[in-house]
């Protein structure tokens, strides 16, 4: 088997795909409230060109994660059939779905009978009003709906995605994990990054790491023995709490900007077009799309990809004082 190496002997194995780059929120730190100049649809990826990509990465590259995400990933129409298609490879890959959630009260029981392992739900606050404001859309209790539908589907253990934000939701970190710790779900806070589109990112009112563990200080948070290995969170022990599966509850923090983990990174990502980023931070792309519709066999396109990948970056670079926000916002590279 050929494997998706780079340069500093990190070998990729966890594939994310976006599966469109529109959304049914307009979250002020991703994206502008009349939305961006969506792909045009001759220049996205058809399901059958998806999946084609999909199988040569499991069956060829030594891809075992996949992760589809957007945009908005449950609006692909073919998501089910693109999850059910995946499934079926072997050896068969973890499937996983990062979503806002709207829409996933009827799609989760589908999506689990597809064969989706877990899903990841986005969420920012608890508060309704606050949402709608953050989300330019009164969608909260579609989100909470979704939450309990994937946890009912067992699609678990559900994980909640929250960003913080100076003086918009950074107040709401220990009511963040009360909820999910009430409800079974495991919390993942994520530093912001600078991915969004209109490029109003701030290293100096960012909430970090830091700020958000001294924030969890009451709850008495344990260092964590099971090794991280190349997940993207640190996950510290909640003491006298218990998931939904009986296991110690845990609570995770992404700290991409102050506390970065390139060096054990294994991810590879893969464009709602087709364009192969070996880095969320990546200013350059490889056009597999272009090389599938001239003709090109499947090892031509897994060498392709493997060649994409040998020019991965130590690091993304964000404390870099030459640091370059990538062209593409967060939403169309596939977060
Ligand atoms: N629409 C799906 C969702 O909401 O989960 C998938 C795509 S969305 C871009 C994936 C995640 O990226 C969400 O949890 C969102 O909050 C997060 N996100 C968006 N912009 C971000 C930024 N600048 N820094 C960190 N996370 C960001």
């Amino acid at each position: 088997m050929n494997a998706l190496a780079d340069r500093f002997g990190r070998v990729a194995t966890d594939l994310r795909v976006s599966l469109t780059d529109r959304c049914n929120l307009r979250c002020t730190y991703c994206m502008p409230e009349e939305g961006l100049a969506w792909l045009p649809k001759q220049d996205q990826l058809t399901d059958d060109e998806v999946v084609r990509l999909i199988r040569i990465g499991v069956e060829r590259l030594g891809i075992r994660d996949v992760r589809f995400t957007g945009g908005e990933p449950l609006l692909r129409r073919g998501l089910v059939g693109i999850v059910q298609e995946s499934a079926r490879l072997a050896p068969r890959p973890r499937l996983m779905l990062t979503t806002n959630g709207i829409g996933l009260e009827r799609l989760a029981e589908p999506l689990r009978d597809a064969g989706l392992d877990r899903v990841n739900v986005s969420l920012d606050t608890l508060d309704p009003a606050r949402f709608t404001a953050l989300t330019r859309r009164d969608r909260h209790a579609d989100v909470l709906r979704g939450l309990k539908a994937a946890a009912a589907a067992g699609l678990t253990p559900v994980k909640i995605n929250t960003v913080l934000m100076r003086g918009i939701n950074d107040d709401e970190a220990p009511a963040m994990l009360r909820f999910a710790l009430d409800h079974g779900y495991q919390l993942r806070f994520i530093e912001q990054m600078p991915l969004d589109a209109q490029h109003q990112w701030d290293r100096h009112t960012m909430v970090t790491a830091d700020q958000i563990l001294a924030d969890l200080e009451p709850f008495g948070l344990q260092p964590d023995s099971v090794s991280r290995g190349t997940a993207p969170a640190e996950t510290w022990l909640v003491p006298g709490r218990v998931d939904a599966a009986g296991e110690p509850a845990r609570v995770g923090v992404i700290g991409s900007v102050t506390r970065p983990f390139c060096g054990d990174c294994d991810r590879t990502r893969l464009t709602a077009d087709g364009q192969v980023r070996d880095c969320l931070f990546a200013t350059k792309e490889s056009d597999l799309r272009g090389l599938m519709r001239g003709g090109a066999t499947d090892d031509e396109l897994a060498a392709a990809w493997q060649v994409a990948m040998r020019g991965k970056r130590a690091g993304h670079g964000i404390d870099d004082p030459s640091f370059l926000q990538p062209a593409r916002p967060m939403s169309a590279i596939g977060g």
